[in-house]
């Protein structure tokens, strides 16, 4: 069978040598504009033959760190200092950006839920389908920039998560070695066939994240980790030099932190609607059976406040945000020390 194309169309040309900066046009049709499309912002940056990666944030609009980083580097780079081709979509999915939440305000649907997309679907299918089916396949290394967004807060960190493909672990590995996080996170378990990792998979594309902080506003911590190990990483992909680059390589940390995220006991969720009070916080080394914090009920004083327990022992790296919680969201996930 023909694979459909996207009905995303773009006038930037990504076979064409220099630095292009413009819009990916998805087809919209509302009161305001019958004609209309979302126009995605996008830039193409190409010297010569080489490697090809996709840079992109955005995927959950409130993850803001990566957008901002993305954003930076198009006004930073002339095409003139990279090797290969670089595509750049730094608020990829932009009615959610525009509005700051997770998934989009038009639709109500999850980027990161809808691989591998739908060519006629709604506009976050359309955006799966065309990473999935465009920009993908021209790219080897892509680079997925997330953070915390408004319900989670993260130590900030770069990482991979396993595929089944032994090959493409081993250069996802080495990228994220080189895209040098003081924190790094190998995660293993995840298996979800509609996210953007497994799109990457099954495109034969590396898949490199972050989850660079969150609490739905911009951490500098974040950004400098999106920034600066964006850069190393393209150093690393071949298509930056670390000697001759016009734009500063900054050095890798000297320690990094290796950490895993190896089963579901690593989360944690609340047992209770109520308020959720932690007794710990990012960045505390917790034993498994060690108290988390309470769910307090306000509304009724005389109650007992629900316990809420470690399932396994390692590093608080995500903590929930918000204070109230409703039964079975995620307060929060640990990490554990490997070593390598
Ligand atoms: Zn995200």
């Amino acid at each position: 069978m023909i694979q459909p194309r996207s009905r995303i169309w773009t006038k930037l040309d990504f076979e064409k040598d220099g630095k292009q900066v413009g819009y990916l046009h998805l087809p919209h049709s509302v009161d305001r504009s019958g004609a209309g499309t979302i126009a995605i912002p996008c830039a193409v940056f190409r010297n010569g033959s080489g490697p090809s990666s996709l840079l992109m944030a955005g995927i959950h609009g409130d993850e803001f760190e990566g957008q901002v980083a993305l954003t930076r580097l198009i006004r930073d780079l002339d095409a003139k200092d990279i090797t290969g081709r670089l595509i750049i979509v730094p608020a990829i999915n932009l009615p959610a950006a525009i509005a700051g939440t997770r998934i989009s305000p038009i639709d109500d649907r999850n980027l990161n839920r809808c691989f591998p997309g739908n060519p006629n679907g709604s506009p976050t299918e359309q955006i799966a389908y065309y990473i999935e089916t465009e920009l993908g396949p021209m790219c080897e290394s892509w680079l997925d920039l997330h953070s915390g967004g408004a319900s989670m807060a993260f130590m900030p960190y770069a990482q991979i998560i396993l595929s089944r493909d032994e090959a493409l672990n081993k250069r996802a590995l080495a990228a994220l070695e080189a895209f040098g996080a003081p924190l790094s996170v190998i995660q293993a378990f995840s298996d979800e066939p509609n996210m953007s990792n497994s799109s990457a998979t099954r495109n034969n594309a590396i898949h490199l994240g972050t989850e660079a902080g969150g609490s739905g506003s911009v951490g500098p911590d974040g950004v400098r980790l999106c920034y600066d190990g964006t850069l190393r990483s393209l150093v690393h992909l071949g298509h930056l030099s670390a000697r001759n680059s016009r734009i500063a390589i900054p050095p890798r940390p000297k320690e990094v932190r290796w950490i895993e995220i190896a089963s579901r006991d690593y989360y944690t969720y609340a047992p209770q609607a109520g308020l959720f009070e932690p007794v710990v916080k990012l960045g505390d080394m917790v034993k498994k059976g060690q108290i988390y914090g309470f769910v307090q009920f306000v509304d009724d004083p005389l109650r007992d406040p629900a316990e809420v327990r470690f399932e396994a022992s390692g590093l608080v790296v995500c903590m929930r945000h918000p204070g109230r919680c409703e039964r079975g969201d995620c307060l929060g996930h640990l990490a554990s020390d490997i070593k390598r």
